[in-house]
């Protein structure tokens, strides 16, 4: 199997995964036990807020675990806006389901929603945005990296926008950033982070917010402010391993995914009906592309029946649908049907480059002489 799915989901990191099964199994106390296993739970929890906390660059108490990106987009965009009556929400037309749906959900509930523009290379127009901008705008949200296309936006630049122009709560995305490029939560009020992106353990995540930003919890019941339930100490402590090691090694791993990606798009470019949807200026780990005629998810089940595993749309999108990212860069319904995208990794061999470029080889002439 060749496996160019890293946008959907990165393998256990096995010193992450060996690391989480010693907490589990020493640590039995409840977290919120005033007994001394509880203390010893307490203790792990504490210790991985303030690491977290030193790893952002922010307070431990602006820090909050969750499920992953999905529960924390839902619970930024509902719990920012619970206590406001109305009001605009500003997306990019490149924000990932769980950000979109909530605004959405919200809309249904009083709100407004207006999509920004995008410039060529994918990034939010920034003239657009001051446009968009009044003193009703309740919520920006921005993807620091999006799934599908990879386009790294100026997350800094639009945050200076949002704070001078309004009064609104700004929400960045960095699911698909977290260990591509630097992240510092300066004038941004919530963030959201996924384990399972950067080598972490499914089901668990982490919400940065600023102190300031009301937020209101989706989960009551029990102990916790934000999130009711027995804190989940292992897993966090796990995650924060995670995000520790992608910071760390992030410039030597963009560094070798790079390399993969410039030969990719070297062996991809000799085919005359293959355009390169993700611009130069993405993050290589994220190439999306599409033949000619052939659509996305035909192009995905040929490949998978040569054992290549790649994604059309995100994982999280729905088949059959044209590509909403490929059509905000201003692609025909053709090209964002026929959109698919391959995702890389530092754990991506140069032979699986290669093996993957023969078995698209064989799949392009056998598509394209039915096209
Ligand atoms: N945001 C982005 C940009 C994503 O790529 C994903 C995962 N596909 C999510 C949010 C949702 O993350 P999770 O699977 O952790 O809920």
């Amino acid at each position: 199997m060749i496996y160019l799915d890293y946008a959907a989901n990165t393998p256990a990191d096995p010193e992450i995964l060996r690391f989480f099964c010693e907490k589990e199994a020493s640590l039995i106390g409840n977290g919120n036990a005033a007994h001394r296993a509880g203390r010893e739970t307490a203790a792990l929890l504490e210790e991985t807020a303030a690491n977290a906390a030193e790893l952002l660059g922010c307070a431990p108490g602006e820090i909050l675990f969750t499920s992953g990106a999905t529960e924390g987009n839902n619970l930024a965009l509902k719990g920012m806006t619970a206590d406001v009556l109305g009001g605009q929400i500003i997306l990019s037309p490149l924000e990932h389901a769980s950000v979109r749906e909530p605004a959405e959900y919200l809309k249904k509930r009083g709100f407004t929603v207006a999509y920004l523009s995008l410039n060529r290379d994918g990034t939010v127009d920034l003239d657009h945005l001051a446009e968009l901008l009044k003193r009703e705008t309740a919520l920006v949200a921005v993807a620091a990296v999006d799934s599908e296309l990879g386009v790294v936006q100026p997350v800094a630049e639009i945050a200076a926008l949002v704070k001078e122009r309004s009064e609104a709560r700004f929400h960045v995305d960095a699911t698909q950033a977290a260990g591509k490029v630097p992240l510092a939560p300066e004038r941004i009020d919530t963030m959201t982070f996924s384990a399972h992106k950067i080598y972490g353990l499914n089901g668990s995540g982490m919400l940065y917010r600023n102190r300031r930003a009301a937020l209101s919890p989706l989960f009551h019941g029990g102990h916790g402010a934000f999130r009711a339930g027995t804190p989940t100490a292992a897993l966090n402590a796990a995650f924060v391993m995670a995000l520790n090691k992608a910071q760390t090694e992030r410039e030597s791993r963009f560094k070798e995914v790079k390399e993969k990606n410039a030969a990719l798009r070297a062996a991809l470019s000799r085919y005359d009906k293959v355009s390169l949807n993700s611009p130069d200026s993405a993050v290589p780990h994220i190439l999306n592309l599409g033949v000619e005629g052939v659509r996305g998810t035909v192009m995905r089940q040929a490949l998978d029946g040569e054992g290549v595993c790649v994604s059309v749309r995100s994982a999280c999108g729905s088949d059959g649908e044209p590509s909403a990212a490929v059509t905000a860069l201003g692609g025909s319904r053709r090209e964002a049907l026929s959109s698919w995208r391959i995702s890389l990794s530092h754990l991506t061999g140069e032979e699986e480059i290669a093996s993957f470029a023969a078995a698209f080889d064989r799949c392009y002439r056998r598509l394209t002489a039915k096209a």
